[in-house]
């Protein structure tokens, strides 16, 4: 096993990576930018080294800072946590190559799934649906208005090479098409330097379901059963849940088994999640893979008893996987909250100096934050100051449980998302299950 592992992160993810190395027995290096020199993530490290200025690009994403940080401390490993550099193939390959491990997938796995038009590909040659669409990457734009009306509107065109919710353009009609159509390749070259897109069938009102898998080096794949992400605003999730009130152990293991099927034919290792659409008729969609732990890995954790984490290390260390598929068992059900420093109303972020702050605690909370009184929220990264994680016997519960932790809740001093959840899970549809990522629109929408 690694003695020493460098987090090159920050937040509440590095935080939750050192919690792990702890109570594996083994030492941990922070990286922090100076906007970071007094994170929680800096003060729980054994050690810390500072590699850089605020921006982004000059810390976190500033791989030779990284790999200088990581030679200087004697770290075997990297773990990248989720964001910045974790879906970065050459950082993985320049991790590997200067004798560190990097904690997750090959860079070779990183590059076919993390072209989308590739993982496509991909998914259609193991046999797993997908949705209607071009036939891989789309330039010219003729071809792209024929390819779009085969298909049948809506359609929506999506950048090669996006994520987080960023490079996706629906096209409701014909007329629109070809305007949109160079927008997104425009957006997508700014955004991500790659002006790739492809196009798909644009589902009106689908649920989003992803199976977690977890995979070791002797090609060994287990699915750690699904999540829904459905509550999402602008692409983007807020609160997900396992398991699926949709999916009943038969469609889970159909799900699972064809997301095993995906990883095996790209030889993928460590953790990973495919990501499907579902439609009304409980009809799936291979839609991406995430080749790296995810913000909401923690309600599969809390639903399998399984540390997810630990398991990433242990495979990067070259151990088999600790258990097998017969080993996974669904019990209860988890919910996450993802808390935002940021006005409820208008979207906009809220940075400023948290003045009092009180996680709720009490049976089945697990709050996941790097935040404390007196914490000032940088600017330069992302909104998320917490994820509010419960457990409970059943949905009922849990939603009764995520509401009374909500109400314990106090954060001060700066606008959070906090009242916009209390609202969602005040609503009868979500109560019932009734949701799909189209039931934000009701909040943006007071008609609806
Ligand atoms: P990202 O990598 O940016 O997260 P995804 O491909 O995972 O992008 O898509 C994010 C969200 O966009 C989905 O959860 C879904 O709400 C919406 N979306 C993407 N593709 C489609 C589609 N074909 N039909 C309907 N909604 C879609």
């Amino acid at each position: 096993m690694f003695k020493k592992i460098l987090i090159a992160n920050r937040g509440e993810i590095a935080l939750r990576i050192i919690r792990a190395c702890k109570e594996m027995g083994i030492k941990t290096v922070a990286v922090h930018s100076t906007a970071d020199a007094n994170s929680l993530h800096v003060r729980f490290a054994d050690e810390s080294v500072c590699i850089g200025p605020p921006k982004s690009t000059d810390s976190y994403l500033h791989v030779p800072s990284i790999i200088s940080a990581a030679e200087i401390t004697d770290a075997e490993a990297i773990h990248p946590g989720y964001g910045f550099l974790a879906e970065n193939a050459s950082f993985a390959e320049i991790c590997n190559s200067t004798g560190m491990r990097f904690i997750g997938p090959s860079p070779e796995s990183i590059k076919q799934m993390g072209d989308k038009a590739r993982a496509r590909a991909t998914a259609i040659k193991a046999g797993v649906p997908v949705l209607p669409g071009s036939d891989g990457v789309v330039t010219e734009e003729n071809s792209a208005i024929e390819i779009a009306r085969e298909i049948g509107f809506p359609v929506i065109v999506k950048a090669a090479a996006g994520g987080g919710g960023k490079g996706m353009r629906v096209v409701l009609e014909e007329a629109e098409f070809a305007n949109a159509f160079v927008m997104a390749q425009t957006e997508a070259l700014a955004a991500f330097g790659n002006a790739d897109v492809y196009i798909e069938k644009y589902l009106l009102q689908p649920r989003h379901i992803e199976i977690q898998l977890m995979a070791d080096e002797k090609g060994n794949v287990v699915y750690l059963g699904e999540r829904e992400c459905s509550i999402q605003r602008r692409h983007q999730k807020l609160i997900e849940e396992a398991p699926s009130v949709t999916v009943d152990a038969a469609l889970r293991k159909e799900m699972g088994e064809m997301a095993v099927a995906i990883a095996k034919n790209v030889k993928y290792r460590n953790a990973g999640t495919i990501e499907f659409l579902m439609d009304v008729d409980r009809k799936y969609y291979f839609m991406e893979m995430n080749t790296r732990i995810q913000v909401e890995h923690p309600v599969t954790e809390m639903v399998t008893g399984i540390d997810l984490v630990k398991e990433q290390i242990r495979v990067a260390a070259g151990l088999p996987l600790s258990f097998t598929q017969d080993q996974i068992c669904i019990r209860g059900h988890s919910m996450e909250c993802r808390i935002n420093a940021e006005d409820p109303v208008k979207f906009t972020p809220s940075p400023g100096t948290i003045t009092a702050f009180n996680p709720p605690g009490g049976p089945g909370i697990r709050v996941e934050t790097a935040a404390y009184t007196q914490y000032v929220i940088p600017q330069y990264y992302d909104s998320m100051i917490a994820k509010l994680v419960v457990y409970a016997d059943n949905r009922d519960d849990a939603i009764m449980r995520m509401k009374r932790a909500l109400n314990e809740f106090i954060i001060e001093g700066v606008k959070t998302t906090i009242p916009m959840h209390k609202k969602i899970l005040d609503d009868p549809d979500f109560q019932s299950g009734n949701i799909s990522t189209k039931f934000m629109e009701r909040y943006n929408n007071p008609q609806k």
